[in-house]
């Protein structure tokens, strides 16, 4: 095994951190909203250009696509490193639901279909949202559950269902919809998935859910499709293969939501020793109470096991395999050491930890969403137990 990292990695992760520290880190508070007004379509269009300049756009994308060409094990690093602060990885655009939606299209987009959402998605002009996750009675945990139907009329599917927590869907360009195109097979033979632009008649966005955590771009709205007519040609990749799909896009994304958030609970474990190194109690530094010396050594622990485990699923994907169980046991570990580490660090900081004077109290919140969405924990563990037992009985 080699766990070295390639120098030319080593120097757009240097490069990229220097851009998250001088150029990104200072706008956080208009996402955190301290600010009032939140970030405004100009800052994050200058953001961005400055990121282009810099020469950091996309690493994980192909040069054809205007990106830096990295590989899935590659990424890892840069990716944490943009993901130190919850802006970043937007400045770069590897932020979700866009990267994981880029990667879909890239694998399966026809000609067509990568002219129109695709490049401009890479390049930053327009923004997407996936619409698979429906209120009950629909489909949450369980794909099987999706209600949302398209139903063929010669050329054309008319689709009609619910959605929330399409993400991003606000201000987006297209939104990708799963939906049930065989109501007699289960869903994972019977579900297709359109690209629909969002201003076409019968897309209504019923509200933004409010969430807890930062202001997410475009925000996790409620859709709603009323007799939405698309034609044969929005369908991305063959009918049927929607789930087929999904999994293919889900896999990397469950690691690309972890390399990220590695560097949000990275930055709360520097904020937590910088505040034990300077603040004292009972005639001495916090630093030297074990108590505090433990949750140091803890987070940082945790953080190194869930770095080699991303590692490893990463390097099993490239090899071509699915890895579900090892992205499913990442997923799972890295999502409850990031809420653990950003705890232990608001519990290191005292009072100072739930203001809004420090970052941490707002990633608190946003990552506790992460134990819930692309699955939540107990899925996962189900997903894992479920080849210990086939492993077991073979
Ligand atoms: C911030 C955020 C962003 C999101 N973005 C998107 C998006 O862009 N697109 C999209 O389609 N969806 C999105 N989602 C939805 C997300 O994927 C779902 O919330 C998730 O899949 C869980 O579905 P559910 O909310 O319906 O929970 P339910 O299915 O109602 O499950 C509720 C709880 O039941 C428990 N549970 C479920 N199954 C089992 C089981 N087998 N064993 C034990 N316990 C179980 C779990 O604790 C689970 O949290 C987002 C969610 C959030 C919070």
């Amino acid at each position: 095994m080699d766990f070295s990292i390639p120098s030319h990695v080593q120097d757009i992760v240097r490069r990229v951190r220097e851009f998250v520290d001088t150029e990104v880190i200072p706008l956080e508070p208009y996402i955190h909203r301290v600010e009032r007004g939140g970030l405004t379509p100009e800052m994050l269009t200058s953001l961005r250009a400055k990121a282009k300049l810099a020469g950091l756009w996309a690493p994980q994308l192909p040069p054809q696509l205007g990106g830096l060409g990295l590989s899935l094990q590659e990424i890892v690093p840069v990716f944490e490193t943009a993901g130190r602060s919850l802006l970043g990885p937007l400045a770069l655009n590897c932020a979700a639901p866009d990267e994981g939606n880029m990667h879909l299209l890239h694998l399966f987009a026809s000609e067509e279909q990568t002219e129109r959402y695709l490049k401009p998605l890479a390049a930053g002009e327009i923004r997407s949202a996936f619409a698979m996750t429906e209120p009950p009675p629909g489909a949450g945990s369980d794909p099987n559950m999706l209600q949302t139907s398209a139903v063929r009329d010669g050329d054309h599917w008319v689709i009609n269902g619910h959605k929330w927590f399409t993400s991003g869907a606000e201000g987006a360009a297209f939104l990708i919809i799963m939906a049930r195109t065989n109501p007699d097979v289960p869903t994972h033979k019977g579900a297709t998935i359109f690209l629909a632009p969002l201003d076409t008649p019968g897309i209504e966005i019923v509200r933004l859910v409010p969430t807890m955590g930062a202001d997410d771009l475009g925000g996790h709205p409620e859709v709603k499709f009323h007799d939405l007519r698309l034609p044969h040609s929005a369908i991305l990749g063959e009918e049927g293969q929607g789930f087929m799909l999904t999994q293919a896009r889900l896999g990397p994304a469950r690691l690309t939501h972890c390399m990220r958030w590695t560097g949000i609970a990275q930055r709360a474990l520097e904020i937590a020793t910088q505040y034990a190194s300077e603040r004292e109690a009972f005639g001495n530094r916090l630093t030297g109470h074990q108590a505090v010396q433990w949750m140091l050594a803890d987070s940082a622990t945790e953080l190194h096991a869930g770095r080699l485990m991303i590692q490893q699923a990463a390097w099993l994907l490239a090899q071509g395999q699915q890895a579900r169980q090892e992205t499913s046991m990442c997923k799972v570990f890295v999502a409850e050491t990031v809420n653990r580490v950003i705890d232990r660090a608001i519990q290191i900081c005292g009072g100072k930890g739930i203001t809004r004077d420090l970052p941490l109290s707002t990633w608190y919140e946003a990552a506790r969403a992460f134990r819930i969405y692309d699955g939540a924990s107990e899925v996962h563990r189900m997903v894992i137990a479920r080849q210990v037992v086939k492993q077991y009985a073979q």
